[in-house]
């Protein structure tokens, strides 16, 4: 497929301030030097633990912040670059869908509404078309056109997200980030909501970036995982590659982790422990940020940062020892 974003480089540094008169600054590493592709109509998934920057990636892409550095290309225009201004017309196609959709639902504001104010605003809907138009997408979502007039009180955890979808797709998008979408969800109404996205990618070409901490979720439902450790990428395969030939020591630690569906595997499986705690993205270690945790980790690690390299066609890892016979 051809590319719809290109990521070069992305880096957003937060500055913040410490101590109880705020004298003391510090730089918060949360995303530093990114580089990939988002291949239209993929779904592209950001693994890691919380922290990691896959929250700050998948917003800085969307420009719902400002980049410190690097480039987001999206129909050969450089996003990083744009202004509030120049980036409203693009901005309907760009959209996110966040963890809780209690809190991005406005309590006062039917369903109806909430779905019909971005028809409104981008001019996809006038006031006569409107209803027709928040009918289907309910219907979209799998929800009865009578929901219009109710609340977001009175509906499930569920039902909200699929109205939070219904909303990102009145925009006509091309591009959704799933922030954790579905990570406050039963199990069960996970699998629906994942069923649903899967659904709604096919009808409407969408693509996806796909943000989850738990490995076992993406799987999947992937395209492409990308594995993300203290603001940088660790690795970026086929999901299908990623989980049978992991390159990096870090993704083999998350996938020990992951419960095996096999029970007869199960038993035989290595459960890899990872030592310590991640480091702080304010004082991040030099060379490899993973070397404290790293069970193979050698000099070179601490000393020299691994360049982001394509191990394997299409398998992209930043690691010294990976793939050259050194990694177990
Ligand atoms: Fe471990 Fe070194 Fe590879 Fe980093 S570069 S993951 S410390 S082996
Ligand atoms: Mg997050």
């Amino acid at each position: 497929g051809e590319p719809l974003i290109r990521v070069r480089d992305l880096t957003k540094h937060f500055h913040v301030r410490l101590g109880a008169f705020g004298q003391e600054g510090a730089v918060v590493h949360a995303l530093d030097g990114i580089t990939f592709d988002v291949i239209e109509g993929e779904t592209l998934s950001l693994v890691g633990e919380s922290g990691c920057g896959k929250s700050t990636a998948g917003n800085t892409i969307l420009r719902l912040n400002s980049p410190t550095a690097g480039e987001i290309v999206y129909k050969g225009r450089d996003l990083a670059r744009l202004s509030e201004k120049e980036l409203r017309p693009l901005r309907a196609e760009l959209q996110v869908v966040f963890q809780d959709p209690y809190s991005t639902l406005n309590p006062r504001m039917t369903i109806g509404e909430e779905i019909a104010m971005p028809m409104l605003h981008h001019g996809q809907a006038t006031k006569k078309t409107v209803d027709t138009k928040v009918a289907a997408l309910l219907s979209d979502v799998g929800l009865p056109a009578r929901f219009a007039s109710r609340y977001p009180h009175e509906l499930s955890g569920g039902q909200r997200q699929r109205v939070v979808i219904a909303r990102a797709l009145a925009c006509n998008p091309r591009f959704v980030v799933c922030d954790e979408a579905i990570s406050a969800l039963d199990v069960s109404v996970q699998a629906q909501i994942i069923n649903l996205l899967q659904d709604l990618q096919e009808k409407y070409g969408l693509t996806y970036l796909f943000i989850a901490h738990d490995l076992a979720v993406v799987r999947h439902i992937s395209t492409r995982v990308a594995v993300m450790y203290l603001g940088r990428f660790a690795e970026l395969a086929p999901s299908a590659e990623l989980f049978e030939n992991p390159l990096h020591p870090y993704t083999k630690a998350l996938l020990s982790a992951v419960p095996e569906p096999d029970p007869v595997t199960e038993r035989t499986r290595q459960r890899q422990i990872l030592q310590g705690d991640v480091p702080s993205p304010m004082d991040p270690p030099s060379g490899c940020r993973f070397h404290t945790r790293c069970p193979i980790a050698t000099d070179i690690c601490r000393a020299e940062v691994p360049e982001w390299r394509e191990a394997r066609p299409g398998h992209h890892v930043a690691c010294h020892l990976a793939g050259e016979g050194g990694a177990p």
